[in-house]
């Protein structure tokens, strides 16, 4: 879901302007139904989603299917808002129809944001209609009686919008605004990459500061003070992780969830959610809070920001490779600046679509690794009550092998997490593989010390070659644009010169 407000998000700095071609409706009572009807037509196809799965989950022999059926039914719906708002951008005057409006052309960035809301209209009435069924299919929890309807969508909102849309709004309002005051900025300082320059530093500056940000957007409170905050705490200590606080993340009993944010110790917080604190053992909160910390402990964001990195590097050199090769008066193939911008896009898409998720599936199983890991006993004591490779001091085991009680812990509040919200433990997912896929690979793990060396090794192998490919590229990046007279001498007047006037 946040990948797909990010999706949106980029549409809109790819395109602020409004269509690139002729747009295919003219007359504003047509744009209007097109744009506004696109919030009723999902919203009725989501209310008949919720009378398909209701009526399926009643049926004994299709109740089984309902769900995965319900998740295929939530996933089209979402995409067709997508692909709806890219309608809306680029083959209608919406955006220009609201440049044009005083009131909000006033506010730089506005307009953009304004485009948006029809998308977030359709969201809303996707969750407002499918209540029903969140309710019926999600195991039953101490806290869950209390949601209404109201609150579950102002509860989807805040934590699947608002985490993403408020910072990427801001990002947004600076793009805007350094293209409205561009001349100034250049005059300023003298380079034709200031307003470049301060969009990337503000959004860098969001990155690293968004956790202060999102705790409030999230509402949250410090885990009060007692044997788990102590337990935890000691854990902390034990495995070198630093945090600024652990909150708890009030859902309503919504969501069992647990999250990290935050690259820097002074700005990290780990969430725990209401319903997972109220429905699991001291020991299975320990292996839940111990997977984010695998995240931490294990880099897996630097190394994310490593691909993204890596796959702008590669859009780049298409993009490099195909204007010297199709701007020539006698090259073979003729491309406008457009198609040769959307080609170097094209090669972004199945990097992210298949090396994305692939690479992340394995960071997720080494986090899994590391949460069984602290839910172990410790090393030298007899509180291991399973035949496990750590602990019967068969010698057998290396420094990657995994306790058998810990991995037992773990896939326990696996299984409690998908009961509890609702996913069949058999369902895809393209971040993170299928639930039951994790139970089976850990417990497969724990019973072999030389499977968890190779995924060790693998792992390890996946960021070596993420780290080299970034300093390859970076390198012939950098060699390539210095030879170039034309880049040499943009990077002599652009960069390092209002670099050294600002040091004097
Ligand atoms: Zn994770
Ligand atoms: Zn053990």
């Amino acid at each position: 879901m946040h990948l797909q407000i990010v999706m949106a998000f980029a549409l809109l700095l790819w395109w602020p302007d409004g269509p690139p071609g002729t747009p295919w409706l003219h007359r504003p009572l047509d744009v209007c139904l097109a744009v506004w009807g696109t919030p009723i037509i999902i919203a009725l196809a989501a209310q008949m989603l919720c009378v398909i799965t209701r009526t399926r989950l009643k049926h004994p022999t299709r109740a089984s299917s309902a769900l995965p059926f319900y998740h295929r039914g939530v996933l089209v719906l979402r995409v067709a808002a997508l692909v709806a708002l890219a309608g809306h951008l680029l083959v209608t005057p919406w955006p220009l129809m609201l440049a044009d409006i005083p009131l909000i052309r006033a506010i730089p960035g506005l307009p953009q944001l304004c485009i948006l809301v029809p998308y977030f209209m359709s969201l809303i009435a996707i969750w407002w209609m499918l209540y029903p069924v969140e309710k019926a299919s999600r195991g039953f929890t101490p806290t869950a009686q209390r949601t209404s309807r109201w609150r579950y969508v102002v509860f989807n909102l805040r934590h699947q919008v608002l985490i993403v849309a408020l910072p990427l709004a801001i990002i947004v309002i600076t793009f805007a605004a350094t293209r409205e005051y561009r001349p100034a900025l250049i005059r300023l300082t003298g380079s034709k990459w200031a307003p470049e320059a301060l969009l990337g530093v503000v959004a860098m500056a969001i990155f690293v500061f968004s956790p202060i940000l999102l705790r409030r957007v999230w509402a949250t409170s410090p885990l009060p003070e007692g044997p788990l905050r102590d337990k935890l705490l000691a854990m902390c200590g034990r495995i070198g992780l630093r945090v600024r606080e652990i909150l708890v993340w009030h859902s309503d009993g919504v969501m069992v969830n647990a999250a990290v944010m935050g690259l820097f110790p002074r700005v990290r917080y780990i969430m725990l959610s209401d319903t997972l604190l109220a429905s699991m053992t001291d020991d299975e909160i320990e292996a839940v809070f111990g997977h984010e910390a695998g995240h931490v402990r294990h880099h897996h964001i630097p190394y994310f920001l490593l691909f993204a990195l890596i796959s702008m590097l590669i859009a780049s050199g298409v993009i490099e490779f195909l204007a010297r090769t199709c701007r020539d008066a006698n090259a073979v193939w003729h491309l406008s600046d457009d198609a040769i911008q959307a080609l170097g896009l094209a090669a972004i898409v199945p990097i992210w679509g298949i090396g994305f998720g692939w690479v992340s599936r394995r960071f997720e199983r080494q986090a899994d690794v590391f949460g069984a890991s602290c839910a172990s006993p410790p090393k030298r004591s007899d509180n291991c009550r399973l035949p496990c490779c750590v602990h019967d001091g068969s010698g057998a085991a290396n420094g990657d092998a995994v306790c058998a009680t810990g991995a037992g812990i773990f896939v326990k509040a696996l299984g409690k997490v998908a009961l509890l919200n609702g996913i069949p433990p058999t369902e895809r997912s393209w971040r993170h593989s299928s639930i039951a896929s994790r139970m089976r690979f850990l417990t497969e793990l724990s019973g072999d010390p030389m499977m968890a060396r190779r995924f060790a090794g693998r792992v390890r192998g996946i960021k070596r070659a993420l780290v080299l490919l970034s300093i390859l590229g970076l390198g012939i990046s950098a060699v390539y644009l210095w030879q170039n007279p034309g880049y040499r001498r943009e990077i002599l007047t652009s960069v390092i010169e209002p670099l050294r006037k600002l040091w004097k």
